[in-house]
């Protein structure tokens, strides 16, 4: 970087003003309480390198040590909830009204965590209203996850150091530990920090955490099977379908976003990390399934961005935002993700480039001129075509048109005949012939006849930004002459 001042030459009066600058201690300014503080306030600029190299993981789960390892929290409620639900598919009879019943409170119970856990507390997508908040902070007990301050915590540590250590779901330590195995084992690490003070000052968050348990065993269990029993008479279906078999479908729903979603399918925005999309995922997840999308974009109300793709959860705060219940709901500017989606595509095309074979250009082939070519085509079938001389041996048997049109051209210059005189070549034709080039006419061609000397394959190519040229560099990046910086 130069260390010259810049200077300016441009009149002051047509510089545009810029806002002053916030001082850096506004923040610390701001009285705030232990709880209210972000707890990334003060954490160092090399965190995550950090932290890896200064904070001991726990010591690895062996056959001597494993019992002690285990979080025996989870690991009852994830197996004795199907159990319960198994036990009553074998001796309960299913009736069609608690099916129904039971699949709408998976949808209930599911979209409390995707429109509610998820895209309003974890990501702030959209804001909700506080009649809204309650509603999906009551129907997200009923998936029984933890509480939203919890779930939130660790999701946003996922979205900051996905695919390392410090993500709690990590997706490198395999499919089965991000599904379920981090619930059941002690993690090795704490999560990453990841700040969750908003939440703090959220009044339904705060009372979610205080009638949590209240709360998970009246939706997760009483709700469900006092409208079945109440409803129909089917208090035990309402125990055993829409409470725990419910319930175990929405638990391994959530769970697929953090396993599934990060193992199958494609990655059309970015392929840095382990996310992907998969409308098998969506399908699973209540419309969670464009996962690659979401890491990209983690604060869009959206998962899915096309009309048809399925994401009741967009549906269903988009629906609310119709009856005022949502407002703000945030969208990514979408030149930024077809950017994405660009850079992806191009990826994909230049893999494709590289697989194949182009014709080499003038600079790569031997200069002859015009007597040296005239005098060599006596020994073999040599023609010049566009200023290249190509070496028509071994095609001239394959030459649609017949050997005696290539035949007689042997030692000419056939660029007319070639491009119309003749016949109007194809471009795979175009092509093809340029792969038999083994020498540049001394002299070249003439300007303005590019369409004839470059094949129609290289005339688009995907190159690399340090295969352009000059691209990035600029002697004046650094003078600010215009007073753009302000
Ligand atoms: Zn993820
Ligand atoms: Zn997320």
């Amino acid at each position: 970087m130069s260390s010259v001042v810049p200077t300016r030459t441009t009149d002051p009066s047509k510089v545009h003003p810029s806002p002053p600058l916030t001082p850096p201690s506004t923040l610390k300014n701001i009285k705030m309480t232990k709880e209210e503080e972000p707890a990334d306030m003060n954490i160092p600029d090399n965190y995550v390198a950090w932290t890896l190299k200064n904070q001991k993981p726990l010591p690895p789960v062996s056959w001597n040590n494993w019992w002690k390892e285990l979080n025996y929290l989870s690991l009852s409620i994830l197996t004795i909830t199907p159990s319960i639900a198994l036990w009553g598919a074998f001796h309960v009879k299913l009736r069609w009204e608690t099916a129904i019943w039971s699949v709408f409170y998976y949808f209930v119970t599911g979209l409390g965590i995707t429109a509610g856990y998820h895209r309003l507390w974890a990501h702030r997508s959209y804001n909700a209203s506080k009649t809204l908040k309650y509603m999906l902070a009551t129907a997200g007990a009923g998936a029984v996850e933890g509480s939203i301050k919890w779930w939130s915590r660790g999701h946003r540590a996922h979205h900051r150091y996905t695919d390392t250590e410090l993500d709690p779901y990590n997706a490198h330590m395999g499919f089965w530990w991000s599904h379920i195995g981090w619930m059941i084992v002690k993690p090795r690490r704490k999560p990453g920090v990841a700040d969750v003070s908003d939440l703090s000052r959220d009044e339904v968050v705060r009372w979610q955490h205080r009638w949590y348990l209240h709360l998970i065993i009246g939706m997760g269990f009483l709700l469900p099977m006092a409208v079945a029993g109440l409803g129909w008479g089917d208090w035990a279906g309402g125990f055993f379908f829409a409470g725990a078999a419910r319930l175990c479908f929405v638990h391994h729903s959530t769970f697929c976003v953090n396993s599934l979603a990060h193992w199958l399918g494609e990655t059309p925005f970015d392929d840095k990390h382990t996310p992907r999309d998969h409308v098998i995922t969506a399908l699973v997840t209540v419309g969670e399934g464009y996962h690659n999308f979401h890491h990209q974009f983690p604060m869009d109300y959206r998962n899915a961005i096309k009309w048809y793709q399925y994401d009741p959860t967009k549906w269903f705060i988009w629906t609310m935002s119709q009856f005022g219940l949502a407002s703000h709901l945030k969208v990514f500017p979408d030149n930024e993700v077809r950017k994405g989606q660009l850079a992806m595509q191009l990826k994909r095309l230049r893999e494709t480039q590289e697989g194949l074979s182009f014709a080499p250009e003038g600079n790569e082939l031997p200069v002859i001129s015009w007597e040296s070519f005239r005098e060599q085509s006596a020994k073999r079938s040599l023609v010049v075509i566009g200023g290249f001389i190509h070496d028509v041996s071994a095609f001239m048997d394959e030459h649609p048109g017949g050997r005696h049109l290539v035949a007689k051209m042997v030692g000419k210059d056939a660029t007319t005949a070639f491009f119309g005189g003749v016949y109007d070549h194809s471009n795979a034709a175009h092509n093809w012939l340029s792969m038999m080039r083994v020498g540049a006419l001394h002299g070249g061609t003439q300007h303005g006849l590019d369409d004839k000397s470059v094949p129609p394959s290289q005339r688009l190519r995907i190159a690399r930004y340090n295969e352009i040229g000059s691209g990035n560099a600029s002697s004046t990046a650094w003078s600010d002459s215009e007073g753009l910086l302000g």
